[in-house]
């Protein structure tokens, strides 16, 4: 059988990216990103074969964008398309894995949406799209929170009362799973350990952040909850506060609801503390000359990320390993370093110079000589989209 073809679709409210995968080959045949959907302003842009190439799309909407990326995806694929997986971010507590998309499944990621507005809908704007568009092909949905349905209740619970988990669905789900499922896989591989026999933390550092404890393959905690805010300290986001916050605000203030969902999603995290950016490599520019803010945010971002590294560890039988990925933790020796340092307790320490040189892209361990495992492995969430949409097709 010749090695297959799989596109794979994540979308947002006004954007879609993109990316065609041959199971055969590490780089990705096509991708792209089509943004500002709905307004004068949509384009697409993409890349194949280190060429690159866009296009101006006035209005168009997911349908119409998707419509333009078709003949791209069949030229790239030589035609040859077995299959789509689209990324969607909640599957509540129905979604315990991938599943084919078929009238049952869109029905339940339909009633999942008031867990994530947001969210959900948009990723059904493009599988609803994709579906008019390649109605013979099999399609499949692969939910950031499935991975962590495997928690046990004493993580999953809040300290609520029952009939908010049980009428209203009030609990915490964990989100990035696709990330540590494919990292923590990979970790094993390059530690030679089987992966239903390790256990692991995990570091997903991006725009959103959050870690996760993995044992022998299943997810057995994570920091974020109902919602992508609990937990880390974020690009924009703030990560844990007190929840007394909301009334504090709305009591001292006269803060709304939509303001204080603003403050807290929008404005805060590393933005917020360094009152420059959301970037964390713009902060450690501004850091090297001085930025005070910057300083702070880093400060902040690292001692907050090694306290949940220290809390998910209470989920762990033994640490083989402290895994970094996601933009941040691909790339930064500095955050690896600072956060490290605070987790002496744990045992672990690192090899400066091999921290220094495991950068864009390159994986591998970067602990010092006798101490617990830190290994740097770059997250692809689309490979793995395409390899689980690989493994519906073969059920
Ligand atoms: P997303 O969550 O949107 O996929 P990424 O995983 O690409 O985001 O991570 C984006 C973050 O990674 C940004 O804060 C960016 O500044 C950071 N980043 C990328 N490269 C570096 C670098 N060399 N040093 C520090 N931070 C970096």
């Amino acid at each position: 059988m010749p090695a297959r073809n799989i596109l794979v679709i994540n979308c947002g409210s006004s954007s879609i990216k993109f990316a065609l995968i041959n199971e055969a080959h590490s780089d990705f045949l096509l991708s792209g990103l089509a943004e500002r959907l709905g307004s004068p302003d949509a384009q697409l842009h993409w890349h194949r074969g280190g060429e690159k190439d866009s296009l101006i799309l006035p209005n168009a909407d997911h349908r119409v964008a998707l419509a333009q990326v078709l003949p791209l995806v069949q030229s790239a694929a030589g035609g040859q398309l077995h299959g789509i997986g689209h990324r969607v971010v909640h599957g509540g507590e129905h979604f315990t894995a991938a599943c084919r998309l078929d009238a049952l499944s869109l029905s339940a990621i339909r009633a999942t949406a008031p867990l994530a507005p947001l969210h959900n809908p948009a990723n059904l704007l493009g599988i609803e799209a994709a579906i008019k568009l390649f109605p013979n092909l099999t399609q499949v949905a692969v939910f950031d929170t499935a991975f962590h349905q495997t928690l046990p209740e004493h993580a999953y619970r809040y300290a609520l009362p029952e009939y908010l988990y049980r009428e209203h669905g009030v609990r915490r789900y964990g989100f990035h799973g696709t990330s540590h499922r494919y990292v923590s896989q990979r970790a094993a591989e390059l530690a030679g350990l089987p992966v239903g026999n390790s256990s692991w933390l995990v570091a997903h550092l991006g725009n959103g952040c959050s870690t996760c404890a993995i044992v022998d393959g299943q997810s057995r905690d994570t920091s974020m909850g109902l919602t992508p805010l609990e937990g880390l300290v974020m690009g924009t986001r703030s990560g844990d506060v007190d929840p007394n916050l909301h009334s504090h605000l709305a009591r001292t203030l006269g803060w709304s609801l939509e303001q204080i969902d603003t403050l807290l999603n929008k404005d805060s995290g590393l933005l917020g503390l360094s009152g420059l950016s959301n970037d964390m490599r713009s902060l450690e520019q501004a850091r090297e000359q001085g930025h005070a803010g910057a300083t702070l945010a880093i400060e902040v971002f690292c001692y907050r990320l090694a306290k949940s590294l220290a809390a998910m560890s209470c989920a762990l039988p033994q640490l083989d390993g402290l895994i970094f990925t996601g933009g941040i933790g691909e790339n930064s020796p500095l955050i690896r370093s600072k956060t490290v340092a605070h987790l002496q307790l744990l045992g672990l320490a690192l090899d400066e110079q091999a921290n220094v040189s495991t950068v864009r892209g390159a994986s591998g361990a970067i602990h010092a000589p006798g101490h617990p495992r830190v290994l740097v492995v770059p997250t692809n969430e689309e490979r793995q989209i395409a390899l689980d949409t690989l493994e519906l097709l073969e059920a």
